[in-house]
């Protein structure tokens, strides 16, 4: 799950990690209240999505820029008035873009030098690792195709954890100055704290400054969380912005399905994760696209396999589904019988081909000719995956 800037800034300010004083509007409405608590002075404007590059986005009605500095509050809330209720296009977003809902005014501070800072899980060391960089304000994987030297990483093993000289070590190799060095080692132990307790799986920080007086401080802030460890964070869950979601895996997460959409026009039903990420292989190997990944897990029911058609049909880019089901816990016909009840309860516009396997494979194959349904049965992987493309052409 992912946070808003503003939402991780406070939980910074909760672990000690220095940023800015701020105030959120949600609507026009609030501009004026939310821009009375801050100090005069430059004021920076912040378009909340879940998505970054937005200091270089651009919205489609054509205004530059989703992060703005402005002199006063006037221009202030004159250029929140651009951002809100438009749609901020960035190189993370996609070209379809995000709609701004939340507008975070911070005050401005002088920057000497920005740096890059991230902590998140290492899954070849299975390690935290800290990640930090003298290259910050730029898109971090472009300072690591092109100079990966100046990358800085530092693997926590977890049974010994974070201790200071980590933070001195990595702040004297970033070139900063004793008084700095304090502030960011400081800095450093409130995020990996807060990484830990949080069960976060990225906490990044492009840029972290020293301003021109020599404070060291937070000025962008992403953070996402382990879904899977979400259930022990109520504070944490309360922070979700559906809004930010697309409503499709909104409503899979309701039925516990992994549903993942994609750009494609191939829907995939799968059980099991490997399973689905090798369908969707094999899609793209003859020809096609997935429109999603879509695991329904080992043992899916009826329910769950007519949700799992619902939520893929409405979809208006699907223009086929393929189910391909391993019938090992659960048997063939079982399977069977769900797609059927599915396929009938969703009224199915679009080819559907089924590739089964496992226990009782051939009753489950003798329901679905029976059905009376435009099911074209598939007895291979491959087999599927070329008729399913080959129906779209
Ligand atoms: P994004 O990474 O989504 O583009 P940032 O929050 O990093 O958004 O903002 C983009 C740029 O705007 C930063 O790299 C920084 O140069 C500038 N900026 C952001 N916040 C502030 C601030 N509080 N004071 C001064 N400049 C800022
Ligand atoms: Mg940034």
């Amino acid at each position: 799950m992912n946070i808003h800037e503003y939402q991780a800034k406070q939980l910074f300010r909760d672990y000690g990690v220095a940023v800015a004083q701020g105030a959120v509007a949600k609507s026009a409405a609030e501009f004026d209240a939310a821009l009375a608590q801050l100090p005069a002075g430059k004021i920076v404007v912040k378009s909340q999505i879940h998505a970054g590059g937005r200091g270089k986005g651009k919205f489609t009605n054509g205004f530059a820029g989703g992060v703005k500095i402005a002199d006063n509050a006037a221009q202030a809330k004159e250029l929140a008035g651009k951002m809100l209720g438009n749609i901020l296009v960035t190189h993370q977003t996609g070209p379809a873009g995000r709609k701004v809902q939340t507008i975070y005014f911070t005050a401005a501070s002088g920057i000497a030098k920005e740096y890059y800072l991230a902590v998140l899980l290492d899954r070849a060391t299975s390690q935290p690792v800290i990640i930090a960089s003298t290259e910050g304000g730029m898109d971090i994987e472009h300072v690591a195709d092109h100079t990966p030297e100046k990358i800085l990483r530092r693997y926590i093993d977890p049974a010994v954890g974070f201790s200071s000289h980590i933070g001195r070590d990595l702040g004297y190799q970033l070139g900063l100055g004793d008084e700095q060095v304090k502030q960011f080692g400081k800095l450093l132990e409130g995020v990996y704290k807060f990484f830990l307790e949080k069960d976060c799986a990225m906490v990044e920080i492009n840029p972290l400054v020293v301003t021109p007086e020599g404070k060291v401080e937070a000025l962008d802030a992403k953070v996402s969380f382990d879904d899977n460890a979400l259930f022990r964070h109520p504070d944490i869950q309360a922070l979700r912005d559906l809004n930010e979601e697309d409503p499709k895996e909104i409503e899979a997460s309701k039925y516990n399905l992994n549903y993942i959409a994609l750009d494609g026009n191939i829907a995939c039903l799968v059980n099991g994760a490997g399973l689905a990420m090798a369908t969707m292989d094999i899609i793209q190997y003859f020809g096609g696209k997935p429109a999603n990944f879509l695991d329904v897990g080992g043992g899916a029911n009826e329910e769950q396999v007519t949700a799992a058609f619902r939520i893929i049909l409405s979809d208006p880019s699907v223009k086929g589904i393929l189910v391909n089901i391993f019938g090992g816990i659960m048997k063939c016909d079982i399977i069977a019988r769900g797609v059927i009840a599915a396929a009938k309860n969703v009224q199915l516009t679009v080819p559907l081909v089924v590739r089964l396997e496992g226990t009782n494979v051939q009753l489950g194959r003798e329901i679905l000719a029976q059905s009376g349904l435009a099911i074209t049965a598939a007895d291979s992987l491959s087999d599927a995956a070329k008729k399913i493309v080959a129906a779209l052409k």
